[in-house]
């Protein structure tokens, strides 16, 4: 029986879906993918057309196939060899194109569709799904992904600047604020170099931390059994500074102990108690993830360089609102250190927070509605959906779902490291292996799996 898959989204994790489920599909399956801007493979991040907006991965980390781990590269130096040879960290706009090819490369002739919709619902039934599309229609499928992304991709809040969607100042001279001091925050200043920026720009964070720079390095063989699963963050932060600390010791760099921790991040999240992982959230995420992701050293040099020239300055302190005076913009800022918010004046400001962040009790889009129709729940800390540790989302009782799985940051909350294209190829291998299995899988291909 030939399946149908229906997958809700055709960012990077939907086109990356549907290519391993065509390889390992053996021509049995049919795929509709329903992306609400008819882009393929584009989404959030590989939307933009800057060339110094650059992958924090290397390229050979990029194949959509993680059988076939030079696949992209393989793409690029046919398609684009001077980028190729000046590697290892690509712009992140030729990514949609890539994803494109690998679609043409793996899909049957008349096997694949995309609608330009918004898909709006899912029900599962006993023998399929139910696929509810922005127009009223349905479609039936066999088995659906949500691969909706982040999702949270707020409107402008009030006076703030939507960095990946509103125009830089025309007006060189200006004074940018930008609030969050993250990747967001590194591509936003390129954007404003590359386009002859000359005015000051002042970033500002809680902790005022930027990201660490890449660099060569080997990472450390460490076993799941070499990490205390289930201690609490207060025992895994500090074995975590003591491995780096001997290492670093010896000799090695402590980038070797980040990547050498990255295949294990699923299991060490998963068996954190829910209790460190609110600990986590709120005193060492940001310490993470400036270590996690790094930027490539030809952002870093950039970023140094206005840093020392005074035109970038990164301040420590809470932004609290924003309010308009004639012509010019005043962001309440309260400094570390301070009790009471100071003025900072500025032409424009950005919100470069970053799409990660607490839903509370509501989600947006589609995650939103399953969460409302029963067919899903929040996970425990409402940073996503709950899915179990084979992407299948888990409904309003608790049961994880036979037909309707999730993959890329819609699974934030269930494995935390689920963002990158190095996992988000590997969830797409696993559902893709139990569907073109008829939805069983071999426990062993579980992520997270047990030590
Ligand atoms: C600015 C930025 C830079 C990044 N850089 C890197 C990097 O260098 N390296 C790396 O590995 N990862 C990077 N990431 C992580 C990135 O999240 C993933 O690599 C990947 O792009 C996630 O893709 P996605 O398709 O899940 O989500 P998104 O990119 O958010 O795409 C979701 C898509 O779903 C569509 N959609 C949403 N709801 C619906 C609906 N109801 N119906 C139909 N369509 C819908 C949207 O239109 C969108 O196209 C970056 C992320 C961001 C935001």
């Amino acid at each position: 029986m030939t399946h149908h898959i229906v997958i809700a989204g055709g960012g990077a994790s939907g086109a990356i879906m549907a290519a391993n489920l065509f390889r390992l599909g053996d021509g049995a399956l049919r795929v509709t993918l329903v992306e609400a801007s008819g882009e393929i493979g584009k989404g959030l991040a590989y939307s933009t057309n800057n060339p110094s907006h650059l992958f924090n991965v290397r390229a050979a980390q990029l194949s959509a196939f993680s059988g076939t781990p030079d696949h992209f590269e393989r793409w690029l130096a046919i398609a684009y060899p001077q980028i190729a040879r000046n590697g290892p960290f690509v712009p992140r706009g030729i990514y949609g194109e890539y994803l494109e090819a690998a679609l043409r490369e793996t899909a049957p002739v008349g096997k694949f569709r995309v609608l330009s919709q918004a898909c709006v619902g899912m029900r599962q039934l006993e023998n399929g799904v139910e696929v509810t599309l922005a127009d009223g229609s349905s479609l039936p499928a066999h088995f659906a992904v949500v691969a909706t992304g982040f999702g949270m991709q707020k409107p402008n809040e009030g006076l703030l600047s939507n960095p990946w969607n509103d125009p830089l100042p025309e007006d060189k001279d200006a004074r940018v604020l930008i609030v969050g001091t993250g990747l967001t925050m590194v591509d936003t200043v390129l954007s404003l170099l590359d386009n002859g920026h000359r005015g000051k720009i002042i970033a500002v964070s809680r902790r005022g931390l930027l990201s660490q720079r890449h660099a060569l390095h080997r990472p450390l063989q460490l076993s799941t059994a070499d990490i205390p699963l289930g201690a609490s963050i207060h025992y895994l932060s500090r074995w975590l500074t003591d491995l780096v600390r001997t290492h670093v010791a010896n000799g090695g760099d402590w980038r070797d102990v980040m990547d050498g921790m990255r295949p294990h991040i699923q299991a060490v999240w998963r068996y954190l108690p829910t209790e460190s992982r609110q600990r986590f959230l709120r005193h060492a995420a940001a310490f993470w993830d400036i270590h996690r992701h790094r930027m490539p050293p030809a952002q870093a040099e950039r970023i140094d360089a206005v840093l020392e020239s005074g035109q970038l300055e990164i301040v420590k302190g809470r932004f609290v609102s924003a309010t308009r005076c004639g012509t010019r913009l005043f962001a309440d800022i309260v400094r570390s250190g301070w009790d009471e918010p100071q003025p900072f004046k500025a032409d424009v400001i950005y919100d470069c927070r970053g799409v990660r962040r607490r839903a509370d009790q509501t989600l947006p889009g589609l995650p939103g509605a399953l969460v409302e129709a029963g067919a899903a729940r929040l996970e425990k800390l409402g940073l996503g959906l709950e899915f179990d540790r084979n992407c299948a989302l888990v409904n309003r009782e608790g049961e994880p779902s036979a037909r309707i799985f999730g993959i890329g940051p819609v699974t934030l909350g269930t494995f935390w490291e689920s963002i990158a294209v190095p996992d988000i190829r590997e969830q797409a291998r696993l559902i893709a292996e139990k569907i073109a299995s008829g939805g069983r899988v071999a426990p062993r291909n579980s992520l997270a799996s047990l030590p």
